[in-house]
Order: structure tokens, then C-alpha cells, then sequence
């Protein structure tokens, strides 16, 4: 049979096409099948995109209070039609890049819808193909409520903000998690009156309970308005009306209250956001290297980023879920780093959580945290002594000599 290959992949992300480049290199045939743009959510409407604006709007920021640095700026403006242009360009270059490697490494993209008919056969515009095997790495979409949809217009998904043609003046974001404290940042630098509504107590509520009430302290001084342990009961009129009785007049709103797994295939491998476990790239991409190659990984060290100025990054255990007087806690402000006054960027603290000589938890609030988070990740994940870290040289002036610091406040 003509459309007959080794593996069948439904999705073009993060997860859809690593599993087609590794199983590319075993020497399988794979047809990837995408029915919007290769690089999934992560390169056309999340991950990339959401860090190409949160550049320009830490850089309109430091542009902007730069004199107490030595730095004269005047008249620093926002063309924000250029910050998205920026952005579009960034995007397509990977996506083209992605597109190419696909390409040169054989592997068949069909740029359509894809349906499993029955077990290991899928259909694609008209055609049937038949496979030895095939992934479902569907991904996943924005969730909303029954009371509260998005009309793409006033009521915004993560996939409409991006492509606002100006700034608002202001903007209500319901929904705390990492999509809702980025979008914060971005506005808040940019100079947008910024209002975030949480259901639980405090802001990102999967981390740590010391991450969140220094992200609160940091968007305190920021001006971004939080009400917490806030719903919100109706939408009208341009007006958001919340459980307290509130109610904030906006221009627009931003509804991120997590995404639903696109999963109807049950008669397949599913892998990345699909599979509804950590909507994460990264893990994504770890799922299908570990499915396609066999290479292992612990899914409790994961780490998560949320980006930002500062970074706030994690992994592993939070202080809430252990025992108390079952573990040892080592924490430094980032202020005691030499680093953190050269650059500017003193707010933070790294929190190391020990139990039997061995990590269990980091959490960090500091610029380059996703990196420090990553050094933590490499020794929880090889099971690395503490005693044994210590023996490590960390380089100076850096951030890491943060963890040797906390290191050796452990008795
Ligand atoms: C605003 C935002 C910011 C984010 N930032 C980060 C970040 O900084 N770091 C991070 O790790 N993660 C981030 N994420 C999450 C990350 O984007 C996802 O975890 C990742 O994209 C999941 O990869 P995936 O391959 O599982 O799914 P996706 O990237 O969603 O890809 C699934 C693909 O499948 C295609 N598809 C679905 N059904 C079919 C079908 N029947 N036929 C053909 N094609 C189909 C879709 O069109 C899509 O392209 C962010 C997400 C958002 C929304």
C-alpha cells in the first residue's frame, strides 16, 4: 500500500514533532500531520511569541528608569505595532527553521486535519494511511466558563492578546497561573492599569506559598491591582462585577484559567498538553523523546518557569506539602549576591528544601532563576548529596554562587 509508514503523528508542537525527529534518527518513515502551523502552540502562540514582547516591554522598563543608572534616555516610546511586527517575524523565522529541519530529515508533513479512523489508520484530507504505530500530540486550548466566554473581542484568550494592534489603557486578567502573571508583567511594564482576579488566596497558587507572597509583594509596588480569593460573577457592558461586590470598568479582559486537553483519539499513544499531565513544553518534548527513544526521566523534576522580571522558577517539593520538622530549609535573599547589585535586579530569594541529605524542592525568585532552577534540577535528578555539592566551585560574581551560599547554611 502506497500510504503505508512506520509511525503516524497527529500534531505539529512541541511533543508532534520531536517524536517525528527522533524516530526519524531510528530510520522510521513518519508522516506528521498538522492541521494549523508546525510548532504548535509553543512557537506560534505561546512559549516564543509571549518572550519576544516580554522583552521589549523589560526593555521599555529599563529604558525608561535607566538615569539612576547613569543612563539618559528622553522621550522613550512604545510603538507597539512594531513590538508585535517583531514578533511575527521571530516566529516565522523558527517556524521556517522547523519547517526546513523536518524537511532535511525526511520527515512527511501533511498540512491538514487528521482522524484516526480505526487502530492505526488515519485519514487526511481524503487520503487513508496506515501505520505501524501512531501518536496523538494534539495539544490543548483555552478554557472558559459557562457564565463567562470569550468573544474575541472584549473577552480574550492567549491566542487573541497576542495580536492586539495598540495597548490598552487598562486590562483585567482573571487567572493567576503562569500565562496570567506573564501577561501582568508584560502590560505593567508597558504602563497599562493592570487588575488580576484570583479565585484562591494567593497568586500562582502551584507554587510555593513564599513565591507567591513575594510575586503579590512585587506587584504591589508595580501598582497591579490583585484581588484574591475573588470570582467573577458576570461580565457586561465593559464592566467585570466580582464576588467581593467590586466592580472594575476595563477595556479589556484577559480570561487564563488554564486549557483543556484536545484529546478525542483513544486508540493512540497521546503525549505533550494532550495528555492533560504538565502543560509544558519541555515535558512535552521529554514525553516524546522518552516514548520515541526510550531515554527515561523523572516526571516529579520537572521544572517550572514563569518569566518575567524577576524570574520565579521551581521544582520538585513546595514547603506546604512536607511535614513539618521532617526537612531542613536553607534561603537567601538574592541582595547578599554581589551580582544582584551589579545588575540592578536585588528582589528574590532561592529556597532549598532537604531531606536526607538530598534536595527535594527548590524555589527562586531572582533574574536567571529558570538557570539556577536548572542546576538544582541536574543534581536532584542524578540524586546528588548535598555534602557533595558543596564540593562544587560556582563561579563568581553569578547567581548560581547563590546556591553554593544556601548550600553551606545547611547544617
Ligand atoms: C500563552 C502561553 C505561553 C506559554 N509559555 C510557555 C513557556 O514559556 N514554557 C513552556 O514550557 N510552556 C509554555 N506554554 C505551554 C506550551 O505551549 C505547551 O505546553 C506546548 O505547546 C505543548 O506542546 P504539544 O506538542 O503537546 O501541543 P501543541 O503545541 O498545542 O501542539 C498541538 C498541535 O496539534 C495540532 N492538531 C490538533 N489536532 C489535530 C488534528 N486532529 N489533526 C492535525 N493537527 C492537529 C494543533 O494544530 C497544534 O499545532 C505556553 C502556553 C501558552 C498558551
Amino acid at each position: 500500500m502506497e500510504n503505508k509508514f512506520d509511525l503516524g503523528i497527529i500534531g505539529g508542537g512541541p511533543a508532534g514533532y520531536t517524536a517525528a525527529f527522533q524516530a526519524r534518527d531510528k530510520g522510521l518513515s513518519v508522516v506528521l500531520f498538522e492541521k494549523d502551523k508546525v510548532g504548535g502552540v509553543c512557537l506560534n502562540k505561546g512559549c516564543i511569541p509571549t518572550k519576544a514582547i516580554l522583552h521589549c516591554a523589560e526593555l521599555y522598563e529599563e529604558l525608561k528608569n535607566s538615569s539612576e543608572l547613569g543612563i539618559n534616555c528622553d522621550n522613550v516610546s512604545v510603538d507597539y505595532g512594531q513590538v508585535i511586527a517583531r514578533k511575527d517575524t521571530i516566529v516565522e523565522k523558527l517556524r521556517k527553521s522547523l519547517e526546513l529541519s523536518l524537511k532535511n530529515s525526511g520527515v512527511k508533513v501533511v498540512n491538514a486535519q487528521a482522524e484516526i479512523v480505526e487502530k492505526n489508520r488515519v485519514i487526511a484530507n481524503g487520503d487513508i494511511y496506515e501505520f505501524d504505530n501512531v501518536i496523538a500530540a494534539t495539544g490543548s486550548s483555552p478554557k472558559d466558563f459557562d457564565n463567562i466566554k470569550f468573544d474575541h473581542k472584549f473577552i480574550l484568550n492567549s491566542d487573541d492578546i497576542l495580536n492586539l494592534k495598540t495597548l490598552p489603557k487598562n486590562i483585567v486578567i482573571i487567572g493567576s497561573g503562569a500565562i496570567g502573571i506573564e501577561w501582568a508583567r508584560i502590560f505593567s511594564s508597558f504602563g497599562v492599569d493592570v487588575s488580576i482576579v484570583e479565585l484562591a488566596n494567593h497568586l500562582l497558587p502551584l507554587a510555593d506559598f513564599e513565591v507567591s507572597k513575594r510575586v503579590e509583594r512585587i506587584f504591589k509596588a508595580k501598582k497591579i491591582k490583585m484581588f484574591l480569593s475573588t470570582s467573577v460573577e458576570k461580565i457586561e457592558d465593559k464592566k467585570v462585577y466580582l464576588s467581593s461586590g467590586e466592580v472594575i470598568e476595563t477595556e479589556v479582559v484577559l480570561l487564563a484559567v488554564g486549557r483543556r486537553p484536545d484529546n478525542s483519539f483513544d486508540n493512540a499513544l497521546c503525549i505533550g498538553d494532550a495528555c492533560g499531565k504538565i502543560q509544558l513544553a519541555h515535558f512535552a518534548i521529554k514525553q516524546a523523546v522518552s516514548e520515541v527513544a526510550g531515554i527515561e526521566f523523572n516526571e516529579n523534576y520537572v521544572p517550572s518557569v514563569v518569566y518575567g522580571n524577576p524570574e520565579i522558577a521551581w521544582i520538585g517539593k513546595r514547603e506546604q506539602d512536607l511535614e513539618p520538622d521532617t526537612f531542613q530549609k536553607s534561603t537567601l535573599l538574592i541582595s547578599a549576591l554581589g551580582k544582584s547589585h551589579c545588575d540592578n535586579c536585588t528582589d528574590g530569594f532561592i529556597k532549598i528544601l532537604v531531606q536526607n541529605n538530598k534536595i527535594v524542592g527548590a524555589h527562586v525568585v531572582s533574574k536567571e532563576a529558570s538557570s539556577i532552577v536548572q542546576e538544582l534540577t541536574i543534581a536532584m535528578q542524578n540524586n546528588i548529596a548535598i555534602d557533595d555539592l558543596k564540593k562544587i566551585c560556582f563561579a563568581h560574581p553569578t547567581y548560581s554562587e547563590g546556591i553554593f551560599e544556601c548550600l553551606l547554611r545547611l547544617k
